[in-house]
């Protein structure tokens, strides 16, 4: 790994969600230019080595600043290094951003629902999407599913209220649909694709997947992305190539 192809960028701000869910903002180089939805490759040294990982932005592509949202994953030599990160620590960035997990590749059908489904960390793509007003300008109906383990790791909730009413504003069309999916007692609680087959997200959100007006994204989980594009297939949903179809997906790990 070439270290030139990095630049040294500073932390701003560190916020813990969880003992293992946290986000962290950077100082964002003028040359780094990215498309909502995209993602970063972030370097750290560990034992005198450069150890990188792609990280989705959590910023609009307007932003001065770069944010992130990370998991621990236990024993992984990157996170576990990254857990500590403090104010004033230096990352390094990779000048170039990468992925097409973006709005701009879908051409047919045309734009009008939108669903953005994800679990976990995978949730920041959307973020940065629903921080660019020609999200909202494209798409009639939005709708941000977001799956988590316990109701503790539902990060980010109150910012997606903020988002929704300054990116959103005199928009009718938007709906946050959380699923919690070891408690019993929230209104959603299966996993994305029994929602999808039963019909209870669709339920749950007034809408149904139509192939004439579906875009949908998903991004998390890798098991969770191939299961759920499944049921989707099974509703007639098609995966974009070339443009064309309803499903794009991202993998977060
Ligand atoms: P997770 O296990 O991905 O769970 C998050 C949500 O996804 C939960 O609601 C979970 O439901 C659901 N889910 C899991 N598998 C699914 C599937 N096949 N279909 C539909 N939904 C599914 O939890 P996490 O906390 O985000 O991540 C857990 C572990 O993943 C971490 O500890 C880490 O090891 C690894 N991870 C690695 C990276 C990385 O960059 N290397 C990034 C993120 C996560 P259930 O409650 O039913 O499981």
């Amino acid at each position: 790994m070439s270290i030139e192809k990095f630049s040294v960028e500073k932390v701003l701000l560190v916020h813990r969600w969880t003992n293992t869910l946290f986000s962290f903002t950077m100082t964002r180089p003028a040359h780094f230019k990215f498309t909502a939805g995209q993602f970063a490759r972030i370097g750290l040294m560990v034992d005198g080595e450069l150890v990188v990982r792609a990280y989705s932005v959590v910023s609009s592509p307007f932003d001065e600043t770069l944010e992130f949202f990370s998991i621990v994953v236990p024993e992984g030599a990157f996170t576990s290094n990254l857990q500590h990160l403090k104010v004033g620590d230096e990352l390094y960035l990779e000048k170039i951003s990468y992925g097409y997990l973006t709005l701009a590749r879908y051409q047919q059908p045309l734009p009008k629902d939108l669903w953005l489904l994800a679990t976990g960390t995978g949730l920041a793509p959307f973020l940065s999407m629903l921080q660019d007003f020609e999200t909202w300008n494209k798409y009639q109906h939005i709708n941000l599913v977001y799956s988590v383990r316990t109701a503790s790791e539902l990060a980010y909730v109150e910012r997606i209220q903020e988002i929704a009413a300054t990116f959103g504003e005199g928009h009718s069309g938007f709906q946050f649909v959380p699923i919690i999916t070891r408690d019993p007692n929230a209104k959603l609680h299966d996993r994305l694709p029994i929602l999808i087959a039963n019909g209870e997200l669709e339920k749950a959100v007034g809408l149904t997947f139509d192939p004439a007006t579906s875009h949908v994204m998903l991004c998390g989980n890798p098991q969770m992305v191939d299961d759920t594009k499944e049921a989707l297939k099974q509703r007639g949903l098609t995966m974009n190539r070339r443009g064309e179809g309803n499903i794009a997906v991202e993998n977060y790990w």
